[in-house]
Formats: C-alpha cells, structure tokens, sequence
C-alpha cells in the first residue's frame, strides 16, 4: 500500500505543546507526517527559518515517523512535490474556523485532490498560541508547561540578549 504522507505547515514561531499535541495525533493517523515550516519574511518572524526548524527536531526527535521540512510559496506546490494530499491544522475553539476554512477552500481550488484534516488539541491546549507564548517570554514568564524544554531554553536565551 502507498504510504500515506500528511504535510503539517505552520509558522510555528515557536513550536509549542499544542502544536505537538496535534503531531501525536496526525501519526497515530498517517504514515507520516513532514511539519513544515512556513518560510515567510514578511511576517517578521522572532526565529530564522533554521532556527525553527531545529526547535521542532529536537522536540519532536521521541515521535516515531516524524520528519521537519521548510517551504515558502504556495502550500499545494510542496505537497505535490512530496506527494501528499492531506494538510493537517490544528483547531483550537471556533475563532480558528473562520481563518481555516478559508486556507483550506484557495488550497483545494488549486488543488482539488487534497484534503485538509483537522485536528482538536488536548484542551489543556486551547487558549496557547506562539504569539501568546512570544509575548510572554519577553516580559520572562514562565512557560514550562506549554512548551518543550529546548524551546523555552531558546526563548529565554533570545530574550536575554
Ligand atoms: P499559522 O501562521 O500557519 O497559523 P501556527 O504555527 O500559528 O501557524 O499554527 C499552525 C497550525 O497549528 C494552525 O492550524 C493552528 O491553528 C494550529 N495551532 C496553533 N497552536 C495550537 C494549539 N495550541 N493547539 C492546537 N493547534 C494549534
């Protein structure tokens, strides 16, 4: 049987527990499961592409068929090139679907073999975000429960600078 490849792009500026929280899940699901960082610019990210990249390989190094990648430009053009027609996001209460409904309705106009599969975090997870946690950590709050150890570690360390 053909491997079944779901791709999980994000901005993931940091990567949080909710987003690994949606990780656990998608591979109980997929055969595997390529997170991907979404290499924007203009968003003016706080971590290098790199940089977040790292971050997810080190907190996600314990989950099985797990891998990290990078893309910029249009989501449907990566996934064909790792041929995947599933997208995953991760829903957290009803102020996500408004946003996601309309990602995944262009996604599937441009191509309409893919699905996009969602999925509910813990809700222990529900009110964390990256730019929460972001901001948070610059005023040197403590975020031990809502992220991995090596990402807390990194945010500490940019905002010690
Ligand atoms: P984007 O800029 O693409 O929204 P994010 O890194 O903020 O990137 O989020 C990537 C995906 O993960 C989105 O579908 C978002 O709804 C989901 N997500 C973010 N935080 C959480 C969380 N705490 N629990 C579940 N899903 C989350």
């Amino acid at each position: 049987m053909k491997k079944k490849i779901a791709i999980y792009p994000g901005s993931f500026d940091p990567v949080t527990n909710g987003h690994i929280d949606i990780i656990k899940r998608a591979v109980g699901i997929f055969d595997e499961v390529i997170v991907s960082v979404l290499s924007n610019r203009e968003k003016k990210p706080l971590f290098t592409t790199e940089e977040r990249m790292e971050m997810i390989k080190e907190a996600v190094k314990a989950i099985a068929n797990v891998s990290v990648g990078s893309f910029s430009g249009l989501l449907v053009d990566y996934m064909k090139k790792h041929n995947s027609n599933v997208a995953i996001r991760g829903l957290r209460a009803v102020s996500d679907l408004d946003y996601e409904f309309q990602i995944a309705h262009i996604n599937r106009e441009l191509y309409p073999e893919m699905e996009t599969v969602f999925f509910m975090p813990n809700a222990k997870y529900v009110y964390l975000s990256s730019s929460i946690v972001r901001e948070a950590a610059s005023f040197g709050g403590d975020l031990s429960k809502h992220l991995p150890a090596n990402v807390k570690q990194a945010l500490e360390k940019k905002f010690a600078k």
